[in-house]
């Protein structure tokens, strides 16, 4: 935990991606927690902003416009945090679009692989598991199960979904650098995602000479000795420090708060996309 106080949650998900709550409903529950100011970082869309952003204004809740893109940094899938972008903007909705018919385009070829080894599944079984966001291999996973192809997500990912597996279709999308150029044309903040989730660190410079301003220093499941790391190489880059909770459910035990920081932060944010 770090030793600051927690006044801003700037990683919380709602129903507009795989959250659980709708988009008022995390600002009720952020509210309740004695939050200052929240970010909505939804999983590659921006179509949770506006009703959240109603919300806390009515609630005299200062809000962050965010999205969590992922994107693909030298083979390696990770998450952008994008702040404070204008989700008008063209270029950011047209790629966003691009990306998530890609990405739907990758689920229905999975399923025509899994047809050709003679899995009986259809593109709506799927579609069905991914109530509504952007379809992924756990939701093929998922699918599997529930039609009784395997026992189990994980014998659907070792037997079909693994990386190179059979069914295996490489995810298409932005790269880092288009991920934080869109972000950026948008107005917005580009800042590594939970880098303790994924072994990030050294394509921390990388990302940097492509335009990243930040890395998330404070999150659940980020360990101390990560967390003291993370802020080391922020203060050395020059890099802005942020944390959340990346909050989806309130069944999991996670909350608005769980993780943050102080509302400071939001300055620095400010200050950075100029
Ligand atoms: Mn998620
Ligand atoms: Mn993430
Ligand atoms: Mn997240």
């Amino acid at each position: 935990m770090p030793i600051h106080s927690i006044q801003a949650d700037l990683h919380l998900h709602s129903t507009a991606s795989d959250g659980l709550l709708a988009p008022a409903d995390v600002v009720a529950c952020a509210l309740e927690r004695g939050l200052l100011a929240i970010a909505l970082t939804d999983h590659d869309t921006v179509d949770g902003l506006p009703a959240a952003r109603r919300a806390a204004e009515e609630e005299g809740l200062d809000f962050v416009p965010g999205i969590e893109i992922s994107c693909d940094a030298n083979g390696l899938e990770i998450h952008l945090l994008g702040y404070l972008i204008d989700e008008e903007n063209a270029a950011l909705r047209m790629r966003l679009a691009e990306a998530r018919e890609q990405r739907v385009g990758r689920g229905r070829a999975m399923v025509e692989r899994l047809n050709a080894l003679n899995v009986a599944i259809r593109f709506e079984d799927v579609v069905r598991q991914a109530r509504g966001s952007v379809v992924g291999r756990p939701h093929v996973a998922r699918a599997l199960v529930a039609t009784g192809a395997v026992s189990s997500e994980d014998e659907a990912f070792r037997r079909y979904l693994r990386n190179g597996g059979p069914a295996y279709v490489p995810k298409g999308g932005l790269t880092s650098a288009e991920a934080i150029r869109v972000v950026r044309g948008a107005g917005g903040v580009a800042v590594l995602a939970h880098p303790g989730l994924y072994a990030a660190e050294e394509l921390v410079p990388r990302l940097v000479a492509e335009g990243l301003a930040g890395i998330e220093v404070w999150h659940p499941k980020h360990g101390l000795d990560q967390e003291r790391r993370f802020l080391e190489t922020a203060e050395r880059l020059g890099l802005v420090a942020t944390g959340g909770s990346d909050f989806h459910d309130p069944a999991s035990g996670a909350f608005p708060g769980l993780a943050g920081v102080p509302l400071a932060t939001i300055d620095r944010l400010r200050a950075a996309a100029g």
